[in-house]
């Protein structure tokens, strides 16, 4: 993750009338004046997202230009979209001349450089930051010291815990990150031999630990044949395996390619290089770690924090469906890497009548008792300073992130990859697993290629069914998960001010999609209308436009409706902004619209379909005379209305999901708002291009 506000923030001393954003347009004109100059301001947004527009109108950027753009986008991922591009660059050109570097009087021409006297230094400012790679985010956690702190529990009371002084460790070792590769980056290039006296010395380890049945290498990966594509194309030259860059295996199944993954990380690991397996699931993580440690080697899983307790109920599972009935029977290694163990939690003294839940250890939220209290001057309470938990060090829950540090073999999931952080205990830089795994290995294998593809895919293009039949119901589950966790905390959590936000939109989203379910099984000409296409409030107020107000017949005939259409696009468009009236300033036609939406969220009975016509025939000018039509008319204009709010309030519980998942325990639908790519992944990987549409 990489500091995107630092480049501006001296800039924003000197000049502190310019709102902070207007830095970044013009970092983003400076960014096309040198990429590409002569590009009309109002398409600087297309260089933002990622996408490759330039390429697509055959232009060809140098690298450099490309490595400039890329630096730009980390900075500048706000603006990657039309609309907001051209309002924000509206608003610069609003700013009083003598703040603004550039021009922009119009926005279908370059924009001109102007000369400034008020922070002359900006230029310079610019371009280190497009000229030099952009620094990591840090996050300083303080360890605590030896005396009385306190946590927060879920319902947000205050728990006191004793830090004894034998618990107040030095920091852990943290990674490296500017470590060069053990192999410099080199092709890697393995005999067929190689390969064969590495899976010798994987059995001879293994009799070695009395492990016989396990010792089969030799003898499986005799089996295996490797072939290459010659150069004509079908050739099958047997030799050595030569890793240069991305190389494809394929085979049958049973042909032996897990066999040559691990024998190959193994043939690494003991030439004093490091490895990343990524496999599709945390068992196969798991197994795969404790064979390597079997053999003496340094093997480190990855695993995500937030789901260990799901890992380690289904690791229980499988060892009882092998025949080990007894919990306490099962010994697994694994288990080393999936403690839920808390050793602060065993210091809160007799007065802790339950456990500590597992996502309420105060890993990185533990204050020191008193430093709240008031200031000097008696008035002001002071923040309270975060700090880490001294015990991290020797923390069984810890060990797997300990054993990472200087392991030769990573084994991890997509998800863990793309997710999860390096603890801050070790670094402060804040950086992804996926980024250090790149960084630091000499070889990534990723097993079952297709299957992580799959992963990806729905990780950075997620897709969910919003309503269906039971369990493929996302608000179902999530409704019926939420309605469960309040009733088992007495409602305690709606203290919490996102919580209660969060649950209010659910409401709204539960309501409004079941008065809409309700107007399409009771009308079937409602169904008829929208099941033509996937729709959304704005496709179906097109329609409505469509139908109230039609386009003439022939390109270049006389619209006689044009002016009127376009005031009631416009009213519709200020409803569906804000159909709730969350906003305050509405003209009266947007505010009849959202009381009628308010109204139909309860019933649509008689008098509100009454209304609902009125209002459509206002809107509309159709002649009220044929009844039937009119009918159907108020009620596809209430069905937009309650189509409206749900989209709202569905994308609001979205943007709150991350801030509510865990003070509502509700990880465990692993739903598509889970989901949600990391925004910080924005710079390189481009957003789906239908991740913004919602379609029903
Ligand atoms: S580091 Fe370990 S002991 Fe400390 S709070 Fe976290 S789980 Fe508990």
């Amino acid at each position: 993750m990489r500091d995107r506000a630092s480049w501006r923030r001296q800039l924003e001393k000197e000049l502190s009338s310019f709102p902070p954003v207007m830095f970044e347009v013009e970092l983003a004109l400076f960014l096309i004046e040198r990429v590409a100059p002569g590009c009309p301001a109002a398409g600087g947004w297309t260089f933002l997202g990622g996408y490759p527009f330039a390429g697509s109108a055959g232009r060809r950027l140098p690298a450099d230009h490309e490595i400039m753009l890329a630096r730009g986008r980390v900075y500048l991922g706000r603006l990657r979209r039309r609309h907001v591009w051209r309002q924000e660059l509206d608003r610069y050109q609003r700013l009083p001349e003598a703040d603004r570097g550039y021009d922009v009087a119009d926005p279908s021409r370059p924009a001109v450089r102007r000369a400034v006297t008020r922070c002359a230094g900006r230029w310079d400012a610019y371009a280190a930051a497009l000229d030099e790679p952009p620094t990591f985010e840090l996050r300083r956690l303080p360890l605590a010291d030896a005396g009385p702190h306190w946590f927060l529990s879920r319902q947000r009371r205050r728990l006191p815990v004793d830090i004894p002084a034998e618990l107040v460790l030095a920091s852990p070792a943290g990674h490296d990150l500017h470590a060069p590769l053990a192999g410099g980056g080199e092709p890697l290039t393995v005999t067929r031999d190689e390969l064969l006296d590495t899976a010798r010395w994987m059995d001879s380890t293994l009799m070695a630990a009395g492990l016989e049945s396990q010792a089969r290498w030799e003898r499986r990966l005799g089996r295996v044949t490797i072939r290459y594509p010659g150069s004509g194309g079908a050739g099958t030259a047997e030799g050595a395996l030569r890793v240069d860059g991305l190389l494809h295996l394929a085979g049958m199944v049973g042909a032996g390619k897990s066999t040559l993954r691990d024998v190959l990380a193994v043939w690494a690991a003991r030439h004093g290089l490091r490895c990343t397996l990524v496999v599709s699931d945390v068992a196969e993580v798991l197994r795969l770690t404790v064979g390597f440690r079997q053999l003496g080697l340094r093997a480190a899983p990855l695993l995500g924090a937030s789901t260990r307790e799901r890992h380690i109920e289904r690791m229980h599972r499988r060892l009882a469906a092998r025949g080990t009935g007894s919990l306490l029977a099962h010994d697994d290694p694994s288990f080393d890497f999936l403690s839920t163990t808390c050793v602060v939690d065993g210091l809160r003294g007799l007065e802790a009548g339950t456990p500590l839940r597992y996502l309420e250890a105060p890993c990185t939220t533990l204050y020191q008792a008193g430093d709240d209290e008031e200031d000097a001057d008696g008035e002001t309470p002071r923040r309270p300073r975060r700090q880490g938990c001294p015990a991290w060090p020797v923390c069984p829950r810890q060990h797997g992130y300990r054993e990472q540090v200087g392991a030769e073999i990573w084994v991890a999931t997509p998800a863990s990859l793309v997710h999860s952080e390096v603890p801050a205990h070790q670094n402060a830089e804040r950086i992804r697993y996926l980024e250090l795994a790149c960084r630091r290995s000499d070889l990534i294998i990723v097993d079952e290629a297709d299957l992580v593809q799959m992963q990806l895919d729905a990780m950075f293009a997620p897709a969910a069914t919003l309503i269906g039949r039971s369990p493929e119901s996302l608000l179902d589950n999530l409704q019926r998960d939420k309605i469960e966790e309040l009733a088992r905390e007495g409602r305690l959590q709606l203290g919490e001010q996102t919580t209660e936000t969060w649950v209010g939109a659910m409401d709204t989203v539960a309501t409004a999609a079941n008065r809409l379910y309700a107007l399409l099984v009771q009308h079937p000409e409602i169904q008829r209308w929208v099941i033509a296409d996937y729709f959304s409030a704005w496709t179906l107020h097109q329609q409505l436009l469509h139908d109230w107000y039609p386009p003439p017949g022939n390109d270049g005939d006389p619209d006689p409706h044009a002016a009127r259409r376009q005031e009631v696009n416009d009213i519709l468009d200020a409803f569906r902004d804000d159909p709730l009236g969350d906003g305050t300033q509405h003209d009266p036609e947007v505010d009849t619209l959202v009381r009628l939406c308010h109204e139909s969220l309860s019933t649509m009975g008689p008098q509100l379909r009454q209304r609902l016509q009125a209002a459509m025939l206002r809107l509309s000018g159709l002649d009220g005379a044929d009844e039937a039509r009119a009918a159907e008319h108020a009620l596809r204009l209430g069905f937009t209305l309650l189509l409206a709010a749900l989209q709202v309030r569905l994308d609001l519980a979205m943007a709150l999901w991350p801030a509510v998942e865990a003070a509502l325990n509700l990880e465990s639908p692993a739903s598509l708002l889970s989901r949600r790519p990391p925004l910080d992944y924005l710079p390189l990987v481009p957003e789906s291009p239908m991740g913004n549409v919602l379609g029903f």
